[in-house]
């Protein structure tokens, strides 16, 4: 694995040399093999010996240029420049067989400049939600970090009690958050805000160098990425946590997993985070907190644009984010591509019934796709049976079969096999459930990883039924539900 240093290199003052802090009696429990093939790493370097000598040997010293990045945030709203890694570093940077960058970042390295007295370490409660749940994200085709191995240990961390630390190494083009262009427009360092627009420009933006206005052009491409980002986690029942400004990528991929959930029951205004006591990043308030953020990532592109295209930029958000999740709401409901009243009164039914009785948001898209043909039939007794109401689906039921048969002058058939074929392959079996975590987790900390795997597995394999993970198909009881998770997961 060649290992470059293009950050560390280039944007040497946007950063501090940190070396990795090793931990007690690592080892590399979980490694994601075909992301290495993909990436063009060779699987022999995620074994312990190879990895373990690269991230902590002096002699080898691979993690010798590894840094820490500065960058600010705003956090719940309120604007903090004393942010950073602070319990995270960037080993370097890989060029990818299709010749692009891929950050290679170690969370949980050790303290930092950026750690403001906190121990720099995370638990392995924590690395597993990241580990798993970025991987089921991608399953999904959701824009995600990824996960590439989870190194365990015997170092204990205090939390709220002690617990097992542990590291992961995650990819992703880059780890620039809208908070790094924050921190250097309100720190008043514009040749550092210069370097940092030049670096993107040279390494991610390259496309753009040459444009008329790059600056513009880069501000337009994140907020459409973010437009499209949210709309899969609003139609995927995702919800993010927290949502502050450093933990939003200008790549648009989900970033920074905390206390993250996917929705069980469909409770619109659901709060994953126990922390987010006004409800700021409530599951329903993500698409409009995401704009809030673009707004925020604008200012620091204030000395380069006029304000005008500015406002043009960020316009783009909302009828980007409503198309996006209205195009995928009719994929997922067998709607096909063209949308109008009817198809969107059908969705908006839909997801009102999930809504008033406070049903799994996941089950009963899978259930309409496994029970297609018959629903179309006339037969949907399957299908209702999910919902508490049987007598309302059945009547949602109905007038979905009419709408579908319901085909325009000289329009084609439709084809159930297909339509089938294409509703189970966009509308998961397995969904990461926290209770089902919560059990990885346990065994995890009993060094048994085989749980994780499992699910793992699962996730990553989301459209696929396989008996062998029945048990990941199943919504909790209603004691499983409500897991606190805090800033700390
Ligand atoms: P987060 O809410 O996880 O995105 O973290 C917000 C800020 O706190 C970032 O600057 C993190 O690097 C920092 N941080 C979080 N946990 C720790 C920790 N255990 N040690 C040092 N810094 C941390
Ligand atoms: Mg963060």
């Amino acid at each position: 694995m060649q290992l470059h240093h293009f950050y560390a290199s280039e944007l040497a003052d946007l950063c501090s040399p940190v070396h990795p802090l090793a931990v007690a009696r690592p080892r590399v429990a979980m490694r994601n093999l075909d992301l290495a093939k993909s990436l063009g790493i060779d699987g022999d370097a995620l074994g312990d010996e190879h990895l373990l000598a690269m991230l902590f040997s002096v002699s080898k010293q691979g993690a010798l240029r590894s840094v820490a990045q500065k960058y600010g945030g705003h956090q719940f709203g309120h604007w903090n420049p004393q942010l950073g890694d602070g319990r995270g570093l960037l080993l370097g940077e890989i060029v990818t067989p299709q010749n692009t960058l891929c950050d290679l970042h170690l969370k949980g390295a050790g303290p930092t400049p950026y750690s403001r007295h906190a121990d720099g370490r995370a638990v392995l409660r924590s690395t597993v939600r990241e580990y798993i749940g970025s991987e089921a994200l991608h399953a999904l085709g959701i824009p995600s970090s990824r996960s590439l191995c989870l190194i365990a240990s015997e170092e204990p961390v205090m939390r709220e009690k002690l617990e097992p630390g542990a590291m992961m190494i995650r990819t992703c083009p880059s780890h620039i958050r809208f908070g790094h262009f924050e921190y250097f427009h309100y720190s008043n360092e514009k040749t550092k805000l210069d370097s940092l627009f030049e670096f993107c420009f040279e390494h991610h933006f390259s496309h753009l160098k040459d444009s008329h206005n790059p600056h513009l052009g880069m501000l337009t491409e994140i907020v459409q990425n973010t437009a499209t980002l949210i709309a899969h986690w609003q139609a995927y029942g995702f919800n993010h946590g927290v949502m502050n400004t450093d933990n939003m990528s200008i790549h648009g991929i989900t970033f920074d997993y905390g206390p993250y959930a996917f929705l069980d029951d469909f409770i619109p205004n659901y709060i994953c985070n126990h922390s987010d006591h006004s409800g700021r990043y409530a599951f329903d308030q993500q698409p409009s907190i995401a704009l809030w953020n673009l707004n925020a990532l604008a200012h620091g592109f204030s000395q380069y644009v006029e304000i005008e295209d500015l406002k043009a930029a960020l316009s783009e958000f909302e009828p980007l984010f409503i198309e996006t999740y209205q195009r995928l709401m009719h994929k997922r409901l067998g709607l096909g591509t063209t949308i109008n009243d009817n198809t969107q009164h059908c969705i908006h039914e839909f997801t009102q019934m999930l809504r008033d009785e406070f049903a799994d948001y996941h089950i009963p898209f899978r259930a309409l796709s496994e029970h297609l043909p018959d629903v179309i039939a006339g037969k949907e007794g399957a299908f209702t049976r999910v919902f508490e109401q049987h007598e309302r689906a059945s009547n949602w039921a109905r007038q979905y079969g009419a709408l579908l048969h319901h085909k325009p002058a000289n329009g084609p058939r439709i084809d159930i096999h297909n339509m089938q074929q294409d509703m189970l392959g966009c509308n998961p079996k397995y969904v990461l459930r926290n209770h089902h975590l919560q059990k990885a987790i346990v065994a995890a900390e009993q060094n048994d990883f085989s749980v994780c795997e499992r699910l793992l597995d699962a996730v990553s394999h989301p459209f696929e039924t396989n008996a062998t993970f029945a048990e990941f198909a199943q919504p909790p009881h209603a004691n499983e539900k409500g897991i606190a998770l805090s800033c700390s997961s």
